[in-house]
């Protein structure tokens, strides 16, 4: 199994990641949900193509940036493999021309699948690329949201892609974003990536879509909104929505909300807890684990601080974050200042320290905090109860997992600590589902169930006896 992609990677390694994206914003799709594809804006007049002298710069001032005889060379788009294969074989080609000897190179890229071909699965094949395709769902979950320019559903193109990736025997793993359309089907999404599209590594991202404005001209107050509150979203297309900034407290009703995220956690760790630990890769589970058993997790969302993924558009400008493509966030260019100077500078350290200072008393004092950090400083634009500012949208839902698998993570991590299979945890819930469903067999319809969910047992585990 490879490594999972370093989509957002921690901040635990001296290491720093970095996406590039060598069309920029462009995509041959146009999701409707996609903040990015608005970062075309940024860019007037521009071919939104990667120069190939600025490919060679990037390619040897990444290698020579980094500190560990590791690199991860990571493509991101708007849609990379809109590039053709010969772009990526060049960068092959700079990669072998100055990576330092015994210096491992890892090459990963995130697409929409819908231009993979045989020659380019074959290259991924030849040069051991780890795929991240993104796919919300089976066809109607999919394609709800993820259409091309003229509004046409995607999901046979990126199922053809994947054919391809399989028949080439390429390494992919599945970005599914959760939204309106697929949020409220937890079992349905994971056992279609694990049995149908065959996923062993899952990321699940929310879609969190913020508005600036109501969306209709009247004062908020007047209109008694609450901060967080989704409003419809007045575009279905990036070339009508304004320059996307992380700014404004309400979201579209395309996102999905904070409860929504903790249910669908929980719904697939349950299913996930019972027979796949140490078959498929559960990006968040990961995470948790991790901070359960006491080490840096591999997702900058949940690490106490960040700053070591960053972003770098088509025509060699750096951001602090994939997220934070915006003026106030741009820490220079690879043509002006070295990579690693840019990586290194004070601007990039604030930022990355600002998510564990910036914490209001809420998650400083919350019983969860080790787990989740607070989340995302973009996600952070509620209010808490008592009132301050900068508490994570997702709060409600993170609270609702991580209390959730409060009890297996210790368990694992306890199993972990013995030199002993997280896997075993399998049996485990195998003999405490058949005692519960036993004892709830012996109980009235409309008792709680023995389980502890607090559910009636007609609801619970009687709805299956
Ligand atoms: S801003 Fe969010 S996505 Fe970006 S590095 Fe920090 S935690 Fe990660
Ligand atoms: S669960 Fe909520 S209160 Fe706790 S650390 Fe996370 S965002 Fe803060």
């Amino acid at each position: 199994m490879a490594e999972p992609i370093p989509v957002t990677p921690g901040s635990g390694t001296a290491a720093f990641h970095l996406l590039a994206k060598p069309t920029g914003a462009t995509c041959n799709l146009d999701c409707e949900y996609c903040f990015f594809l608005s970062k075309e804006m940024l860019y007037p007049g521009s071919r939104f193509r990667m120069a190939d002298d600025l490919l060679d710069q990037y390619v040897r001032q990444l290698i020579e940036a980094q500190r560990v005889p590791h690199v991860t060379v990571a493509w991101q788009g708007g849609e990379p493999t809109m590039m053709g294969v010969d772009f990526f074989r060049r960068s092959v080609a700079y990669v072998e021309r100055y990576r330092r000897p015994g210096m491992t190179v890892d090459y990963t890229i995130q697409t929409n699948g819908t231009l993979i071909d045989d020659e380019l699965a074959g290259f991924f094949k030849e040069h051991h690329f780890l795929v991240g395709i993104s796919i919300d769902g089976p066809r109607s979950m999919h394609d709800a949201f993820r259409v091309d320019r003229g509004g046409a559903p995607t999901f046979d193109r990126v199922m053809r892609g994947l054919e391809r990736l399989r028949a080439h025997e390429v390494d992919y793993n599945v970005l599914t974003t959760l939204h309106r359309a697929n949020a409220d089907h937890p079992v349905e999404v994971y056992r279609f990536l694990r049995d149908e599209v065959g996923a062993r590594f899952m990321q699940f991202i929310p879609i969190i879509e913020r508005l600036p404005a109501p969306t209709i001209d009247v004062p908020l107050a007047e209109l008694g909104l609450s901060p967080g509150l989704a409003q419809r979203a007045p575009w279905t297309s990036w070339r009508d929505r304004p320059l996307y900034r992380q700014e404004g407290a309400l979201v579209t009703d395309r996102s999905v909300t904070a409860e929504q995220y903790g249910s669908f956690l929980s719904a697939v760790f349950d299913e996930w807890v019972r027979r796949d630990i140490g078959e498929v890769y559960v990006q968040m589970f990961d995470v948790a684990l991790a901070n359960w058993y006491g080490e840096p997790p591999s997702l900058c969302i949940h690490s106490e601080t960040c700053g070591t993924a960053l972003a770098m558009e088509h025509n060699g400008d750096m951001y602090s974050c994939d997220h934070f493509v915006e003026d106030a966030y741009k820490l220079g260019n690879i043509t002006e200042t070295p990579m690693a100077d840019l990586v290194a500078s004070e601007q990039q350290r604030s930022f990355g320290l600002a998510k564990r200072d910036t914490l209001p008393r809420f998650c400083r004092d919350c019983d969860v905090r080790f787990a989740c950090h607070g989340g995302c400083p973009k996600d952070r634009f509620i209010e808490t109860p008592d009132g301050e500012p900068g508490l994570n949208y997702l709060c409600a839902g993170y609270q609702a997992f991580f209390r959730h698998v409060d009890k297996p993570m210790r368990m694992m991590s306890e199993l972990l600590r013995r030199n002993r299979a997280p896997s075993e945890l399998v049996a485990w819930y195998a003999t405490e589902d058949e005692r519960v469903r036993a004892a709830a067999a012996k109980s009235g319809r409309n008792d709680p169930c023995p389980c502890g969910s607090g559910r009636k047992v007609k609801n619970c585990h009687g709805s299956a006896a």
